[in-house]
């Protein structure tokens, strides 16, 4: 698989360093509100690319941590009078649940920020021992970027001013344009409420970028495959991820960053300081599945900005976009049905499907996976996979063709993660066999033959149906 390289500003062919497993970092949510689908953006195109990795035959692992300490958790769980834990974990919680429905796969590893005080804190002597960091008389201690070579690399810095000295921010997050030298560890503060460590500086809790350099070192070793997040994270958070890392470890980061391109919703990055945002839980009320979300976020190339609409011509907040997606899942599952009912016996569904079929051997969905494979090229990928239904006949297929088609169909469609819809919900209506034997069901029961009206309705819940007797009738629904 190629991906293109924000560091070297290429596509490079990713390889796992130790030949078997790709291992990579994502930075997770901070967990101090809902999860907008901006942020989904991001994780669900990272999960597009460890699919289609897995099911191109690469072993993975994925670490995917969650930022549970810094200045907007903390000030966010006193607000709301909750202890940190109380807030970051009712809030991790929930973000998993908006995971779920995404059918986002679980990272291999979760860790914390809180949870790995210890290690942070050991970097920070290391870094001292080595010259790259300073202590203030406050007890706080800054990185000098002055110490480190390479600062500026990742986000090709070189021409903007970079300041050192201990005036060097405080804050998590700063200007862009400001590259000073930035804060490990925080002395206490009054507003930092209970939330402070003991350190051999003095009480106090690291700073934001910190906490992604021990993780990472900690599940994935000095150098990993890849490393990646936003755009907005690529300064400074990633530049100085990699200063704390190298300076420290003398080795590379990591050989590869994958980088992901803002959702911009009326023009504008969906944020929620812009209060501008929209949550899976908002969509649900206005009637749309993960699925549909998902397939919108996926329906732009990674390295594009995608503006959400959500409003129509006429300024109602009618998603045209989620409508569409709609429409293009429901097709998708009307040829998959048809597909497998053509290959009806072909396939051992004991063996369970075969992961990996290759580009080469995916039939008419070859081009699609080849896409995917192509620096993640998502909305050529969906465009392929319309073509391709377009140019089989359905008629003229035989059986072992149709399992050949279905094979390919299903290793570009799990790659890209979409749950397509059952197809009972999409034509609304009942198979007429599972509606007669209801019918004979109903039947049975009015002439109270228990037995046979026991036996029908086991047989319609074979094929996937449930009965439901009402007052006076029935209705049957998928299972
Ligand atoms: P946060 O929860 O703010 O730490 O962000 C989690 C992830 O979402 C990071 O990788 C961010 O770069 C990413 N992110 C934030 N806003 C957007 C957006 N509007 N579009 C795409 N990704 C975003
Ligand atoms: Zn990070």
């Amino acid at each position: 698989m190629k991906l293109f390289d924000t560091l070297t500003r290429k596509p490079l062919e990713l390889k796992p360093r130790d030949g078997d497993t790709f291992r990579f970092y994502c930075c997770g949510p901070t967990v101090y509100g809902l999860a907008h689908i901006g942020n989904f953006r991001t994780f669900v195109l990272q999960d597009v690319f460890r699919r289609t990795l897995e099911l191109s035959g690469q072993k993975c692992l994925h670490v995917r941590n969650l930022t549970d300490l810094d200045d907007k958790t903390i000030r966010d769980s006193q607000a709301n009078g909750k202890t940190l834990k109380e807030f970051t974990d009712q809030h991790r919680d929930k973000f998993h649940e908006d995971c779920e429905e995404l059918n986002l796969l679980k990272p291999h590893v979760e860790p914390s920020a809180v949870e790995h005080i210890p290690h942070q804190i050991a970097m920070i002597e290391d870094l001292i021992s080595k010259g790259h960091a300073y202590s203030a008389e406050d007890g706080s201690v800054y990185f000098k970027i002055s110490s480190f070579d390479g600062y500026g690399k990742l986000s090709h810095l070189d021409k903007r001013e970079l300041r050192s000295g201990a005036s060097g921010v405080t804050d998590d997050e700063y200007d862009k344009e400001s590259a000073s030298d930035f804060v490990l560890w925080k002395a206490r503060r009054d507003d930092d409420g209970e939330n402070f460590w003991e350190s051999p500086w003095g009480q106090g809790r690291p700073g934001w970028h910190l906490e992604c350099s021990a993780m990472s070192r900690e599940y994935l070793g000095e150098t990993f495959d890849l490393h990646s997040g936003g755009v907005d994270l690529i300064f400074p958070h990633h530049e100085n991820e990699i200063a704390q890392s190298e300076a420290c470890t003398g080795c590379t980061m990591a050989d590869h960053w994958f980088h992901l391109t803002h959702l911009l919703v009326d023009g504008g990055k969906m944020s929620k300081s812009a209060n501008n945002f929209y949550t899976i839980d908002q969509l649900a009320k206005a009637g749309f599945s993960g699925a549909e979300v998902r397939y919108v976020l996926i329906a732009a190339n990674y390295r594009q900005p995608l503006n959400f609409v959500a409003k129509d011509k006429s300024g109602n907040e009618t998603f045209p976009s989620l409508s569409g997606a709609k429409q293009a899942l429901e097709k998708l599952a009307k040829f998959e049905a048809a597909l497998l009912t053509i290959q009806q016996g072909t396939f051992d569904e004991s063996i369970g499907l075969v992961r990996f079929v290759g580009a080469e051997k995916a039939g008419s969905f070859g081009k699609a996976f080849s896409a995917l494979l192509n620096d993640l090229n998502t909305p050529e990928a969906l465009g392929q996979v319309f073509t391709a239904m377009k140019s089989i006949d359905l008629d003229s297929l035989s059986p072992e063709e149709a399992k050949t088609e279905w094979l390919g169909f299903r290793q570009v469609i799990d790659s890209i993660g979409l749950r397509l819809p059952e197809i009972a919900e999409v034509d609304g209506n009942v198979p007429a066999d599972v509606a007669a034997l209801a019918e004979k069901r109903w039947q049975a029961k009015q002439d109270k033959d228990w037995a046979a009206s026991d036996a029908l309705r086991d047989e319609v819940a074979a094929l996937g149906w449930v009965i439901k007797d009402t007052a006076d009738s029935y209705e049957v629904v998928p299972k």
